[in-house]
């Protein structure tokens, strides 16, 4: 099929059981074309793909580099390929007596679910459509399909591609289906099957006008012209406002560039034995092994997406409350149901994966228009990866590779609380999109969902449908809710890929003005800014805002089967940063093996922490050592017992205590009215107490007197602390239980600073085990490091440490020289000049702050190679981050209690990463 010029091949052709390209080939061919590709021509499948070429990507890329402009031969190439597909059909492209049609369809490396445009039935004009009304011998269907290539030439290419802004703020296509609707209104008919073949006529010639009127072009007649016109729209809506938004949100390169589909059209559209629809090989909102789709009867593609028409479900497991009395495409048409069911089998057996499928049938004859891998949500993706595992489909690697590390965020999503739920008014009912459930505040357009975030609050966005012009408002929501479109609406896409809370296809309500929606049912209006709660896996809508609650993991099998392979794979141990007792047993349940990070100070905030904060403040405020102490020996109670509950929850796993690290004046009160409380309960003047306060003041607090620091100053507060932990261990061990703490010095810079405090812990110990009358106390000792000197100093810091743990909080901070609580003010410039890829303090900066700890272990372990090294800053719950900490070779990850499921899936795929 090559072409036979000498140079570069640009168009790639498949159909008629062959293909020049195949499923490997995306980023040339983009994913639509390689699987096209693959589809028609691989030995295995041969399925029957109308034929059509693809221009690659490099055709864009070069139309980029060259002031869009193309190749030198590209026409040829492209009318070479143009009269294969006209050999294989059999018709002529631009024929009056027998048309051929095609289409021209977007197809990006990576799918981008709306973003590029697709145009339909090119070639038709005024003169072909005869034939095509003579070959056909239905009027109706040809001006059907006629009106529908106008509207979405004049959309795509005239308007959208060719940079106009959209005629009277809403676009000529909006204008065009306003037309189509009052046509319909003055028919009296509900449906757009019921116009007839002289209203469509009408349509088509009133489209053109407008096309002229608004957008003072003219539609072109020329089928040739038609066909290079919507390539140039492809490949200029890769630059589109819309892709260039998705692509910055899903950090796709811009410089990948989209390939382009031609494609000879099959109708769906050719009466009531034609239908369009669309299928997964699985159930991708929840991971059910059933084919699952829907499809419209007498309709062509963007139908179905476009949630006009309630499509049907294609057998009984696609039914839903909309879709339940429609007839499924298994009883309407039973033999090309089986063809579909087995050629839908064949596709996931072929690529070993849940497929997403486009298919057509004209006039009784099957068609397949594309296959994907198929979104799915979280918990889809982790049911869908433990079937086939256990189907012996995929090995367990391909198994853990399989959920991406946040979509296990999704299994933990809160859900509307049963119990409140069941109190709770249902207003409407929608399609359950999934997953979980979300409460918000309800706003009627994108810029408004994203314009309220952006203040904080939490908005859920209600549209009639989404478009890729919402994608902004849409990921800024916490969730969203339509009125029209059905499972595989963009909606529903789109919150998929995201896993966000979506209702779809929600016919009960109606949005009236911009800022007000109406209840049909019930009649009641729900206000813009009013509260609403969604059931994403049921498809409620509720009013006000319902409690959120927490969902039982262990309750579901996938996951544990899941997480049995995850944790199989996985080399570095994930431990948790947990304050509480409380926490450490929620971190527990998420499968923690152990504590990276206790920190001390936190029994002096919050609930229940009056009077040990007022014993610190005693103890801040006192005067000389002797007043210190006693005022420390009141507050190591309940140091002790603090450390003993969390130690005791921890069944002797590793728990890392941290030594006091805040600088004290966080701890004092700095207005007038509650110092003078204080002053009052501590005996001492308010002169006084005020001279001490000012006495703590730092301009610099977070490089002041803080961490180790306090401990050097007051070996006192080092000594209570050391003391109440171990004693805690000690009396454990005595009761005959396991425990191993770890004692942790903050913000260290230098050996000389450990081995000063480790001559009091060493004190401590001695007199502890004489105490208690016992040998032995098992503890490791060593530091933070989060001071860019201490990592530089590994090795001789490891001559003082059985371990350290990188607090990479204050590395950042100190490594950039960036105040962590400043930030605010430069970083957002700094990410959108793309100065730096993203947040340090979000996403680990592996090239600087990386690089300092990539030393330290280094150094560290060349003076100690058992150390044992972890991180506990923010950063051991990123995926990314953490897979990173495995390159370094890290010991374990530390992380917040939500995110050790997280951490465990990427450690594992780090595993599996570093192996390939
Ligand atoms: P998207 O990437 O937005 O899914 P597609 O290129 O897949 O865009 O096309 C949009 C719709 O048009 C789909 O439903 C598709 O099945 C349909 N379609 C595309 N090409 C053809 C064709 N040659 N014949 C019939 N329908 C087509
Ligand atoms: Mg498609
Ligand atoms: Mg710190």
């Amino acid at each position: 099929m090559a072409t036979k010029s000498k140079s570069q091949k640009y168009v790639y052709s498949f159909g008629g059981g062959k293909a020049d390209g195949n499923e490997s080939m995306k980023n040339l061919l983009g994913g639509k074309g390689a699987n096209l590709a693959e589809m028609a021509g691989h030995k295995d499948l041969k399925l029957p793909v109308p034929p059509g070429f693809t221009l690659t990507t490099e055709v864009c890329t070069y139309f980029y580099a060259h002031g869009r402009t193309y190749p030198e031969d590209l026409e040829k190439q492209i009318a070479n390929a143009l009269s294969e597909i006209e050999k294989l059909m059999g018709k002529k492209f631009g024929d009056v007596k027998d048309p051929l049609l095609i289409s021209v369809r977007s197809g990006a490396r990576k799918s981008m679910p709306g973003m590029m445009d697709t145009v339909l039935n090119i070639g038709l004009n005024d003169e072909t459509v005869k034939g095509l009304i003579q070959t056909t011998g239905d009027e109706r269907f040809a001006y059907d399909a006629y009106r529908r290539l106008v509207m979405m030439y004049a959309d795509v290419v005239i308007e959208k591609a060719g940079g106009l802004e959209p005629v009277k703020g809403v676009g000529i296509r909006k204008l065009m289906e306003e037309k189509l609707q009052s046509l319909k209104k003055e028919r009296d008919v509900k449906l757009d099957t019921e116009l007839s073949a002289a209203d469509l006529k009408k349509l088509v010639k009133e489209f053109k006008s407008m096309t002229k009127k608004f957008l003072k072009v003219e539609f072109p007649e020329k089928p040739w012209d038609q066909l290079i016109g919507a390539i140039g729209a492809v490949f200029g809506s890769w630059n589109g406002k819309r892709a260039l938004e998705y692509r910055k949100i899903e950090k796709i390169p811009d410089d990948w560039g989209t390939a382009v589909n031609v494609q000879a059209m099959v109708f769906g559209n050719m009466g009531n034995d034609s239908c369009t629809g669309v299928g997964f090989t699985r159930n991708p909102g929840n991971g059910d092994h059933h084919f699952y789709g829907e499809y419209l009867v007498n309709a062509q593609g963007e139908d179905v997406v476009a949630g006009t028409r309630t499509p049907a479900p294609v057998n009984d497991f696609s039914k839903n409350d909309h879709s339940r009395d429609l007839m499924t495409l298994q009883k309407f048409m039973p033999q090309q149901f089986k063809e579909l069911d087995s050629m839908q089998k064949k596709l996931e057996i072929h690529y070993r994966d849940m497929q997403d499928i486009e298919f057509t049938i004209e006039k009784g004859k099957l068609y397949m228009l594309q296959c994907r891998v198929g979104k799915r949500n979280g918990v889809a993706a982790v049911k869908i990866a433990a079937d086939m595992y256990r189907e012996n489909l995929i090995d367990a690697d391909t198994a853990v590779m399989r959920v991406a590390p946040n979509q296990l965020l999704e299994l933990l999503l809160p859900m509307i609380d049963p119990d409140a739920e069941k109190i709770s008014k249902v207003i409407a009912k929608g399609l359950p999109a999934g997953p979980g459930g979300a409460v918000g505040r309800a706003v009627f357009s994108s810029e408004d969902a994203a314009e309220w975030a952006s203040r904080g609050e939490k908005v859920i966005l209600v549209r009639e449908e989404t478009s890729p012009e919402d994608v902004d408002g849409m990921h800024k929501a916490e969730a969203i809710l339509s009125s029209k479109g059905g499972m595989t609406s963009h909606a529903a896409l789109v919150a998929r890929g995201w896993g966000k809370c979506c209702i779809v296809g929600c016919s009960e309500i109606d949005i009236v003005a911009k800022e007000k929606m109406l209840i049909t049912a019930s009649g009641k209006t729900v206000h813009e800014g009013d509260w609403i709660s969604l059931n994403g896996t049921t498809g409620f809508v509720y009013e006000g805002a319902v409690p959120l609650k927490a969902t039982d993991l262990h309750q579901n099998k996938s996951y544990r089967t899941f997480m049995k392979l995850v944790d199989k794979t996985r080399t570095m141990g994930v431990r948790t940063n947990a304050d509480t007792p409380e926490d450490a047993e929620q971190a527990l349940y998420f499968g923690a093996e152990g504590i990276g990070l206790f920190r001390t100070e936190h029994m002096f905030y919050g609930e229940g922490s009056e009077f040990p904060l007022f014993l610190l403040r005693k103890m801040i405020m006192a005067g000389n050592n002797e007043d210190r102490k006693t005022a420390l020996d009141e507050l190591s109670v309940f140091v002790k017992k603090d450390i003993r509950d969390t130690l005791e929850v921890m069944q002797g796993n590793s728990v890392t205590i941290r030594l006091l690290d805040p600088p004290l004046h966080e701890f004092v009160p700095h207005d007038r009215a509650k110092l003078q409380v204080l002053a009052k309960e501590l005996g001492v003047s308010l002169g006084i107490l005020n001279r001490r306060v000012l006495a703590l003041h730092e301009n610099n607090p977070m490089l002041g007197h803080r961490g180790v620091r306090l401990g050097i100053s007051y070996p006192e507060i080092t000594e209570m602390q050391v003391r109440a932990i171990l004693e805690a261990a000690g009396e454990l061990i005595k009761a005959g239980k396991k425990t191993k703490p770890e004692i942790m010095v903050p913000v260290t810079v230098d050996v000389q600073e450990l081995r000063h405090q480790k001559d009091i812990v060493d004190r401590v110990y001695r007199e502890t085990c004489k105490k208690l009358k016992i040998d032995k106390i098992p503890y490791l000792y060593g530091t933070m490091i989060e001071t860019p000197r201490a990592a530089l100093k590994g090795a001789s810091m490891a001559k003082s440490a059985d371990f350290f743990s990188f607090g990479t909080n204050d590395l950042t901070q100190m490594c950039f020289g960036f105040s962590r609580d400043d930030i605010g003010g430069f970083l957002p410039k700094y990410i959108e000049l793309k100065l730096l890829p993203n947040d340090p303090f979000a996403t680990l900066d592996q090239t600087g702050v990386g690089e300092l700890m990539k030393i330290g272990i280094e150094r560290g372990r060349s003076q100690k190679p058992k150390l044992e090294v972890g991180i506990c800053g923010e950063h051991g719950g990123d995926a990314e981050s953490v897979k990173f900490c495995h390159r370094l070779g890290m010991d374990y990850v530390s992380c917040s209690p939500f995110r050790i499921p997280v951490a465990r899936l990427a450690a594992a795929q780090a595993v599996i990463e570093d192996r390939k």
